[in-house]
């Protein structure tokens, strides 16, 4: 083990053993959020996942936990404006991307079985077998069809890629225009595939609700939004939020950002948002949020697989807690000195 890691786990136990961290974070009115994608025995080749034992693990120590309690997003909304009063621990929110299957059959009963409430971000274009365009890198390369996509790269690219995950990683980082030409080619090879299987359908849409757990709208085709014009913005936003409405016959006022980066989001984004009906809306942006904030820049944290290993253990508390409760950018913003704010 490095000792980066070992120092992580160090400073981890340290703080989320001591009562006067908890204190601290409840006086200053945090209120983390996770977020997860899927919940799948699959392996986890494009870092997206988390095991079964690993999610019923992490439910199980926020609802054991004497300082948190796992919220819904309409009382984390609530709570954030102030019109709910913050509660007596802290206000934890879960949250899903995408609208994958497996967190219809795989994390639903985990949630009712710990009694925590969660809330799905949904690509609505999946319900008409339109996939995320990573999904079908993933899905060529567990075929041995990548060359079909590949062959219209540079040659360079060409030899660095050898895995799914190195082909999404740069096709995110290429340009617009190599990005556009090889999404273009995505778009064509989906169309002979069939991801019912993968994703959430209108039923299991139903279902989860019926369930007594929320939904929100993630765009309808999971672009980046900072490449779009402002009318294609809108229509993405306003797209999704009207057919999940229809679906789940329920007020659809949360969103969140497709990647969700500092770079994928503007103020002109926050006033789309804003015209389209929404009133929240989540970020992939690494922090910690408190009541009062800004609604539309809400920060998350994103678990994947492996992330609280240590010691040859397979999940240790402390590391969990730790980056639930950002403690790294906390430390690194000396919020700890001082009196927290109120
Ligand atoms: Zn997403």
């Amino acid at each position: 083990m490095g000792f980066k890691r070992y120092l992580k786990f160090t400073i981890s136990e340290f703080f989320t053993r001591s009562k006067r961290f908890w204190r601290y974070s409840l006086a200053d009115k945090q209120m983390p959020i996770l977020c997860y994608h899927r919940v799948t025995e699959e392996q986890d080749y494009l870092g997206l996942s988390v095991s079964l034992n690993e999610f019923d693990w992490h439910m199980h120590a926020i609802s054991k936990s004497p300082w948190l309690e796992a919220v819904s997003a309409s009382r984390y909304l609530a709570i954030l404006s102030g019109e709910d009063g913050y509660p007596e621990r802290i206000p934890v929110l879960i949250s899903f991307d995408d609208g994958y299957r497996d967190n219809f059959i795989n994390a639903l009963p985990i949630l009712n079985k710990h009694n925590i409430p969660a809330i799905q971000f949904v690509v609505t274009d999946i319900l008409d077998n339109k996939p995320i365009w990573y999904d079908v890198v993933l899905r060529l390369f567990s075929n041995n069809d990548e060359a079909l996509l590949l062959k219209n790269l540079s040659n360079s690219a060409k030899k660095n890629i050898n895995s799914a995950r190195e082909c999404v990683d740069y096709l995110r980082a290429s340009g617009k225009d190599e990005f556009f030409a090889a999404k273009n080619e995505i778009d064509t090879l989906a169309n002979s595939m069939d991801f019912s299987s993968i994703y959430m359908s209108d039923t299991d849409i139903k279902l989860w609700t019926q369930a007594g757990q929320e939904i929100g709208a993630h765009t309808c085709s999971h672009p980046r939004l900072s490449a779009l014009p402002e009318h294609l913005v809108l229509q993405e936003m306003k797209g999704s939020r009207e057919t999940l409405e229809v679906i789940s016959e329920n007020k659809i006022d949360q969103f969140a950002y497709p990647y969700g980066a500092e770079e994928d989001i503007s103020s002109s984004h926050i006033t789309c948002l804003k015209d389209s009906g929404f009133a929240i809306a989540y970020t992939t942006i690494q922090g910690i949020n408190r009541v009062g904030d800004e609604p539309f820049r809400l920060k998350r944290k994103c678990i994947n697989g492996g992330l609280f290993q240590c010691f040859n253990q397979d999940f240790f508390q402390s590391l969990y807690f730790a980056d639930l409760m950002a403690l790294g950018s906390s430390l690194k913003s000396n919020a700890f000195i001082g009196k927290p704010r109120s």
